[in-house]
C-alpha cells in the first residue's frame, strides 16, 4: 500500500461528512429512496436500465436485517411505482446471514415474493469468502421457491468453476434459467482460497462466463475493465451470444464513456445506483478493506 493510499485510510474518518458526501456523490445516489429513484429515473431517460442497491451490511443484529427489509420492501414498490426497468440487489449479510440462514432466507423469501407480485427480480449479491457457502445454500433454497432470484459469482476465487458445475447440475428445471453477474470480487481475499495476479482474475472471469454461457445461463458481465470486456465481445460473436444472453454492468459515476461506447457498439448496459443512510460507514470499511479502491477513485478523479 502506498504512503498517500495510507494516508488517505488514516484522515478518511476526520474528513467532515458534507466534504465526502461531495465525493461520494458521484458514486452514491444518496441517502433517501427519492433521490436513488431520481437517478434511476435519470438514467432510465438516457436509456440506461438500472440496479437498485441499499448500502449496508451485516452488523449481527436483527432488527438491523429486518429494517433493511423493509427498507427494501418500500425500495421496490417504488421502482414498480414509477415504472422503472430495474431490478433489486441485496448483501445476504444485509439481511442477517451473519446471524443463521434462517433469518436470511425468511427476509429474501418475502421481498422475492414482493417482487414477483411487482414484475421485478432479485439478486443475491456475493461478499466474502467466509460467506460463499452460506450465500449458495441461501440461493439454492431461493432459487427452488423463486423464478426471479439471480446469483453474484466472483472470478477472483478459486472455488468458482466449481460452484458454476454445481450450481448447472443442480439447477431445479422449474427454477428458469440460471441467471449469473460475473464480477472480479470486491473483497481483497488471501491467495489460499483466491488468484491474486490481476491477470488470472481476468483470465478467470472469461473462462467462468464461457462455462455459464455452455450450461444455458444467462450470465451480466459486471466490469469497467476494457480490456476484459474487449475478450468478452469476442467471445459473445464466437459464442453467437444474443442479447438474451448476457448484459454488461457498471457502477454509478465509473467510466461512463465506456458504458457509452459499449451502447454505441449494441451492448446492453445497466447502471447499478447504490444509496442509503449508512453510505457513509459502508463506503470507509470498503476502502479499508480494499486500498485499492483509493487508486480507482483518485485515478478516475485526475482523468477528470
Ligand atoms: C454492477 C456491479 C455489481 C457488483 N457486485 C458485486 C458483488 O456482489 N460482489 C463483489 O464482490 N463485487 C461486486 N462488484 C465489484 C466487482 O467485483 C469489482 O470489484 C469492480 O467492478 C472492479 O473491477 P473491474 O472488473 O471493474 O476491474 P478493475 O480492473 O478493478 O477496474 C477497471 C477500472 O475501472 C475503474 N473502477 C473500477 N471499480 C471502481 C470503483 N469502485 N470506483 C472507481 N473506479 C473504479 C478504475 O478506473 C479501474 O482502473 C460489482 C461490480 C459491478 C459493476
Amino acid at each position: 500500500m502506498s504512503a498517500l493510499t495510507r494516508l488517505v485510510l488514516a484522515t478518511m474518518p476526520l474528513v467532515p461528512t458534507p466534504i465526502m458526501r461531495r465525493l461520494a456523490g458521484r458514486y452514491i445516489a444518496g441517502e433517501r429512496l427519492e433521490q436513488a429513484i431520481t437517478a434511476l429515473t435519470d438514467l432510465a431517460a438516457e436509456g440506461f436500465p438500472g440496479i437498485l442497491d441499499i448500502l449496508g451490511e451485516g452488523q449481527g443484529n436483527e432488527d438491523h436485517a429486518r429494517a433493511a427489509s423493509a427498507a427494501y420492501l418500500a425500495a421496490a414498490r417504488a421502482v414498480a411505482q414509477g415504472d422503472l426497468d430495474a431490478y433489486i440487489s441485496v448483501k445476504p449479510t444485509h439481511f442477517g446471514l451473519l446471524l443463521g440462514g434462517e433469518l436470511a432466507f425468511e427476509l429474501y423469501d418475502g421481498l422475492a415474493r414482493e417482487c414477483a407480485a411487482l414484475g421485478l427480480d432479485l439478486r443475491v449479491e456475493m461478499e466474502d469468502h467466509p460467506t460463499t457457502d452460506a450465500t449458495l445454500e441461501l440461493f439454492g433454497r431461493l432459487r427452488r421457491e423463486h423464478a426471479n432470484i439471480g446469483l453474484v459469482l466472483q472470478s477472483r476465487l478459486l472455488r468458482t468453476p466449481v460452484d458454476i458445475e454445481a450450481l448447472l447440475a443442480g439447477s431445479p428445471a422449474a427454477a428458469g434459467r440460471l441467471d449469473v453477474r460475473m464480477v472480479k470480487g470486491i473483497y481483497l481475499e488471501p491467495a489460499e482460497v483466491a488468484h491474486v495476479d490481476p491477470q488470472s482474475i481476468s483470465d478467470a472471469f472469461l473462462d467462468c462466463c464461457s462455462s455459464l454461457w455452455a450450461g444455458g445461463a444467462r450470465v451480466t458481465l459486471a466490469t469497467h475493465d476494457e480490456v476484459l470486456a474487449t475478450r468478452l465481445t469476442q467471445a459473445l460473436s464466437k459464442g453467437q451470444l444474443t442479447t438474451a444472453d448476457y448484459e454488461f454492468q457498471v457502477l454509478l459515476g465509473v467510466r461512463r464513456q465506456l458504458w457509452q461506447s459499449w451502447r454505441a457498439a449494441g451492448h446492453p448496459v445497466r447502471v447499478y445506483v447504490p444509496f442509503g443512510p449508512e453510505w457513509r460507514a459502508y463506503s470507509q470499511r470498503r476502502l479499508q478493506k480494499n486500498p485499492q479502491l483509493i487508486g480507482h477513485i483518485m485515478g478516475n478523479f485526475l482523468r477528470r
